[in-house]
């Protein structure tokens, strides 16, 4: 039986480059997206064109409706959820936290921040051994800003990360004895649409000689280390942190 992966913010970046992976490790996939539905059906597309199964499900992972309906369909696709990887997120313009307002705070807390905890209960209601569930993986794709803080960048999208951090933390040593493992990666400055959605497309080329592997990192190497944590080879991880920054 093949193994059923659910990805949040499926269709770009380093969650496209994961559900690639995931498909030729196996998987089964229910690719999650916003927006962008020609994006999601064309990775969708190429994913069975190889011979996997993938199903998209357009749901903003903010609003607790929509996340209680992409898990409704992944229980009519699927009947099961072997991985979840939460790693739909944003940040907005840089600037400094003294010109930041509460509506972007609100933003950034409610989908780096809520949508991975409305993701993670509806995951251990279907993976937990208390609901009758076969266990299952988690992990959350936090950010190395968890740890650098983010100064005149965006503080409140690195607190969020932090959060992140900590939810992985605690859910890892609340559900251990249930079959569940939660762990998360904590990506550098990897190649993707993100930094220009804090208004400075060039960001990697102006930071990468501050990292000590002097380059950027690609959307594929962060996607390896969630696989990894992803399945049975990291079957004594839980709790777990990967730093996938180039040593930043
Ligand atoms: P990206 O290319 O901007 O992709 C972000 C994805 O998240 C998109 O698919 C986006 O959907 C989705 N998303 C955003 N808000 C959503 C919502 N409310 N509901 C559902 N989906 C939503 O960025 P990325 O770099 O691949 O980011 C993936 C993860 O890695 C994020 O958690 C990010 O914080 C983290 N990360 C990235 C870096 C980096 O350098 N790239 C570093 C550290 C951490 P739409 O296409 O519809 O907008």
């Amino acid at each position: 039986m093949n193994k059923v992966m659910l990805i949040t913010g499926a269709n770009r970046g380093i969650g496209a480059a994961t559900a690639r992976l995931a498909a030729q490790r196996g998987y089964h996939l229910l690719l999650n997206y916003r927006s962008r539905a020609d994006e999601a059906a064309a990775l969708a597309r190429e994913i069975t064109a190889h011979g996997s199964v993938a199903h998209t499900v357009q749901a903003d992972i903010t609003e607790e409706a929509d996340v209680l309906r992409l898990f409704a369909e992944l229980d009519e696709h699927h009947g099961r959820l072997d991985a979840l990887i939460n790693n739909a997120g944003m940040l907005e313009t840089q600037m400094r936290l003294e010109q930041m307002d509460v509506a972007r705070w609100q933003r950034v807390l409610a989908t780096n921040v809520i949508g991975s905890f409305l993701c993670c209960r509806e995951a251990i209601k279907r993976m937990s051994s208390q609901h009758g569930g076969d266990g299952g993986a988690i992990v959350n794709v936090s950010s190395m800003a968890a740890r650098l803080g983010s100064p005149n960048e965006y503080i409140d999208y690195a607190a969020a990360k932090g959060a992140v951090d900590s939810l992985t933390i605690g859910l890892a040593r609340e559900v251990a004895g249930e079959g569940i493992r939660v762990n998360a990666v904590r990506p550098g400055l990897i190649a993707t649409d993100i930094h220009a959605a804090g208004g400075e497309p060039g960001r990697i080329e102006r930071l990468k000689g501050s990292v000590p592997l002097q380059r950027g990192g690609e959307a594929r190497e962060v996607a390896e280390a969630i696989l990894w944590l992803a399945s049975e080879q990291s079957s004594y991880c839980t709790g777990t942190f990967i730093d996938v920054s180039g040593g930043r």
